[in-house]
């Protein structure tokens, strides 16, 4: 088997709670190095720049990017400059614009793309875009709500404008665009954003999908247990996705999906890319972010503190 020479750039919580584990467990990558501005992971050497670690590991093939979205058309331009096939986080970048050059950039430069959506691979979302096909779907309730304190601690990116609630909101729509067999229309949204902050802490977005209406209710100021569901009422019955998706309940009836995690299925599908050299990068989740704050009404709401 080929194994793919990979460094991680910008290590944070979800680069140290995912990507440093999940590439350990994987036979099809190796983690060589970290491109950070603080400590790299144990036991792994860390540089500042993309150009320094390629120097001292010629050798290293791809990346997998867990910066912020804000500013990651540099370090994509930076990372293919240097021979260097790609992985991203979600969302994808700061804008529709930048985020719609990154596939282009690495086919001109000859290396292969990939705009992950971990949401996507939850155990729960493959079976149920299968149950869904060719049923007709009569209704839509998402209710994706978290507390922002205990997910984002002090990250004050996350309050930039444009992010805020839809960082986690995003991976809704990640499933939804996968598992429905219709393209969403945004008809109305509600954006409230915390008299502090300029990103919202609390959305509601309709769409249609054909002719049902969908409802996603997301809110980053859930105390107690928390929820993140999909409810979706179809001429078969009642499907549930809860847990992120990771749990999947037909009628009521839990069905048994399996528990492989979201990024072990992540990182197999970018070795998938990387085999047949295809390039991976949908930006409708994205778009429809950009939809809610070209439509939605804005509220001021009280003050958030952390
Ligand atoms: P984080 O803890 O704030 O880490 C981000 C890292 O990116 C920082 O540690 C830093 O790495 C680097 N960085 C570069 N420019 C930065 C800037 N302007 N502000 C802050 N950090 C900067 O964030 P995270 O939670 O890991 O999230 C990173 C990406 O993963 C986001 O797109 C997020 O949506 C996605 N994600 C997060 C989670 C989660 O549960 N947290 C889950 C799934 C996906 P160095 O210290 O190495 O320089």
């Amino acid at each position: 088997m080929t194994v793919t020479k990979i460094a991680l750039v910008g290590i944070g919580k979800i680069a140290r709670d995912q990507h440093v584990p999940t590439i350990a467990a994987s036979d099809r990558f190796e983690l060589v190095a970290a491109v950070t501005g603080h400590e790299p992971p144990e036991g792994v050497p860390g540089y500042r720049t993309i150009a320094q670690m390629k120097e001292a590991h010629p050798d290293v093939q791809a990346v997998s990017i867990c910066t912020p979205p804000r500013g990651r058309m540099k370090v994509i331009a930076d990372a293919l400059a240097h021979d260097l096939d790609v992985m991203i986080e979600k969302p994808p970048a700061a804008t529709i614009s930048e985020a719609a050059t990154f596939a282009g950039m690495a086919e001109k430069a000859g290396r292969i793309f990939y705009a992950t959506w971990h949401s996507r691979e939850a155990a729960g979302v493959e079976p149920a875009r299968k149950w869904l096909n060719g049923k007709e779907i009569h209704r839509v309730d998402v209710n994706w709500k978290e507390d922002v304190r205990v997910w984002h601690p002090g990250q004050e990116w996350i309050w930039e404008p444009g992010i805020g609630v839809f960082d986690p909101g995003i991976n809704a729509l990640s499933v939804l665009t996968h598992i429905l067999p219709e393209p969403l229309m945004l008809k109305s949204a509600e954006l409230r954003f915390p008299a502090n902050r300029d990103a919202p802490i609390a959305v509601d977005l309709d769409f249609d999908h054909g002719q049902a209406p969908v409802r996603v209710e997301f809110d980053f100021d859930q105390r107690g247990p928390q929820t993140w569901d999909i409810d979706i009422e179809t001429d078969g019955g009642h499907l549930k996705l809860s847990k992120g998706a990771s749990q999947l309940a037909i009628d009521g009836k839990p069905v048994e999906v399996g528990d492989e995690s979201e990024y072990t299925r992540l990182y197999r599908h970018f070795a998938e890319l990387l085999d047949s050299r295809q390039s991976d990068a949908d930006l409708s989740p994205f778009r429809h972010v950009a939809d809610a704050f070209l439509l939605g009404r804005r509220r001021e709401v009280g003050a958030f503190e952390e």
